[in-house]
């Protein structure tokens, strides 16, 4: 039996059987299915998918005046189509009545092989061709990143996991996550949040860990590797202390959120996804008050049209049935990718072309999204909030934009709804001028994550810095009540939507600023009511 302590990412004791994943080693599991031409369809697709995003990049790179790329982009969309290569593929689908992404790697490997035995350097290179365009048509069929597959329950170690990686995975197979990598307030961990499993990080996983027995205790931040029968005895325990905690806590649903001083607080829940929704809704959430677009268009394998955002959006308003939905824009950029948007690199992306500065940039994307969320807003309570604003000339702009959608939507007679329009205070700018930004806006919801990462200069993901990261640092804290005091000087509200929300030892001092609004993960909605009610 071995311990190991590492940094607490979200609480909660899993025993069970390690995973290691590694991403360098994707694993192939050659499959037998019962339905060959479903396979084949799936391979269809799969190019397709494979054929737009080729021809996405192609078109980015001619608008780069980058020829060089485009020409390489155009001889892979050849490539794609070739005949012995798709023949290949097809008959190993047929003959051996295998999985398409096995028969895609298998004859991938065979022709790259061809292509490696050849002198000449042209040819070589040829072969890195056919690799990248079978790697493109797998991620396709496996989700880009889906590389992490759990067959079993399993507490999945990984050096680190992206957040769609950690999204793609199925739910109900996780136990824990254990990394190396992934700070406190990382997307990552704020996924293990929203899935309500335990996770540590900090933790230096090794590869010959996979198969063995561990428990990973989220609570206190440690990991045990092959526990001895008393240490597994005591561990179960601790679990059923767990679920007689969950028990009591959800005596408090249907209680109101009412603070001691008497002021009721709006009391919401982040999610991610419509099953986060659910989740949220199980838990007794009184709204949503972060719909984190970002994760909905990771699980698409290519940009999803403006028809597939307003059904997600309506199915998510309908769900909420007349509880409030506060739908956030867009938030890409730094560590949250969508791979077929092919966002050029950048020295230093958590301070790039992300978020709103994205949107802006590329009015297109953002009209699409916001023609979606105001037809979705005709079903129930829809509001719109906008990420990483940092002056008031950014929000004039989205103003207009917002104009031009319903302008437009009424001359194609389309219905959409009255959406109240915020934005998340997350950048010390906005915070700074918030009186001036109060009288533009319905209202803030105070993005701690991101302002204590651009206040205090501390870079979120980095979890070698954890002890430096602190969202209770009191210039957070004052941008915070200044915030809010803005924001009711001119009578609109203020929320706290980051992680510091559920804090649960620093939330009966947000009541006391006067914050309206707490918006946690759905597992902490009745911990954070019960801090809230009991002051
Ligand atoms: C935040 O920055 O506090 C926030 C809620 O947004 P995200 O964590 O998605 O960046
Ligand atoms: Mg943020």
């Amino acid at each position: 039996m071995e311990t190991f302590k590492g940094n607490k990412i979200h609480g909660g004791i899993a025993i069970g059987t390690v995973l290691f994943y590694s991403r360098e080693q994707r694993k192939i599991a050659r499959r037998r299915v019962d339905d060959v031409d479903k396979e084949l369809a799936r391979l269809d697709e799969a190019k397709r998918a494979t054929v737009c995003r080729l021809q996405e990049l192609c078109q980015r790179a001619r608008e780069a005046a980058d020829n060089q790329s485009a020409q390489i982009f155009e001889s892979h969309l050849v490539m794609l189509e070739d005949y012995d290569l798709n023949t290949a593929i097809a008959n190993i689908i047929k003959n051996q009545g295998v999985n398409a992404e096995y028969a895609v790697a298998v004859t991938g490997d065979s022709f790259v092989a061809r292509f490696e035995n050849i002198e000449d350097e042209y040819f070589r290179a040829r072969g890195e061709d056919i690799r990248d365009v079978t790697e493109r048509v797998i991620d396709a069929l496996m989700g880009d990143a889906n590389r992490l597959e759990v067959f079993e329950p399993s507490i999945i170690a990984a050096h680190d996991l992206t957040p769609s990686e950690t999204l793609k995975t199925d739910k109900t197979k996780l136990l824990a996550f254990v990394t190396q990598k992934g700070s406190v307030n990382s997307h990552t961990a704020i996924l293990s949040r929203a899935m309500n499993i335990p996770a540590v990080s900090g933790i230096d996983v090794k590869a010959e860990w996979d198969k063995r027995t561990a428990i990973v205790d989220g609570h206190s931040g440690i990991f045990i590797l092959e526990p001895d029968d008393e240490t597994i005895e005591s561990y179960r325990s601790l679990q059923k202390n767990d679920e007689r905690q969950a028990r009591l806590l959800s005596r408090l649903k249907g209680v109101k959120t009412v603070a001691k001083n008497g002021r009721p607080l709006r009391l919401y829940a982040n999610a991610g996804s419509l099953d986060d929704i659910d989740a949220a809704l199980d838990n007794d959430a009184e709204g949503i008050g972060l719909l984190r677009t970002e994760f909905i268009f990771m699980g698409s394998p290519q940009m999803p049209t403006e028809q597939q955002q307003f059904e997600i959006y309506r199915r998510a308003v309908q769900k909420m049935a007349g509880k409030k939905l506060i739908i956030r824009t867009l938030d890409i950029g730094a560590d949250k990718q969508l791979p077929y948007m092919a966002l050029s690199k950048e020295d230093n992306p958590a301070m790039g072309c992300r978020a709103i500065r994205l949107c802006l940039a590329r009015p297109e994307l953002f009209k699409t999204q916001l023609r979606a969320i105001f037809r979705a807003g005709v079903y129930g309570d829809v509001s719109v909030m906008y990420p990483m604003i940092a002056s008031v000339d950014e929000v004039r702009r989205i103003k207009r934009l917002a104009d031009e959608v319903k302008e437009e939507l009424a001359n194609e007679n389309i219905a959409y709804g009255s959406v109240e329009q915020g934005i998340m205070v997350e950048t010390p700018a906005a915070a700074i001028i918030s009186d001036i930004l109060a009288k533009e806006v319905d209202f803030f919801s105070i993005g701690t994550n991101d302002l204590t990462q651009y206040t205090l200069a501390i870079d979120r993901q980095n979890s070698d810095l954890g002890e430096f990261f602190d969202s209770r640092h009191e210039a957070v804290l004052r941008l915070i009540k200044m915030t809010v005091d803005n924001a009711h000087s001119v009578g609109i509200w203020a929320g706290v939507c980051g992680e510091l929300a559920s804090d649960l030892s620093l939330v009966p001092k947000l009541v006391d600023m006067g914050v309206d609004e707490l918006s946690v993960a759905a597992g902490m909605v009745l911990q954070v009511r019960k801090a809230v009610c009991e002051g």
